[in-house]
């Protein structure tokens, strides 16, 4: 699927990507740290996120799925 740019010619390129809840940190065994609290509480009611960049001008559009 792919969309055209609102903003000129081009191809909107798309990709999905869950919405980051945790991130391993750099050091053995590579335990995970939340980063909940520090995403915006309207972030956290979503699973998923697809975010268009137009490969011309850089317009960008982005999504969120639960
Ligand atoms: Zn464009």
């Amino acid at each position: 699927m792919s969309k055209n740019c609102p903003k000129c010619e081009g191809i909107l390129e798309e990709e999905t990507q869950p919405v980051p809840k945790k991130v391993p940190l750099p050091i053995p065994l590579k335990p995970t740290m939340s980063i909940e609290k520090y995403l915006p509480s309207i972030m956290k009611k979503y699973s998923n996120y697809t975010i268009f960049i137009c490969s011309l001008c850089g317009y960008m559009e982005v999504f969120f799925k639960r």
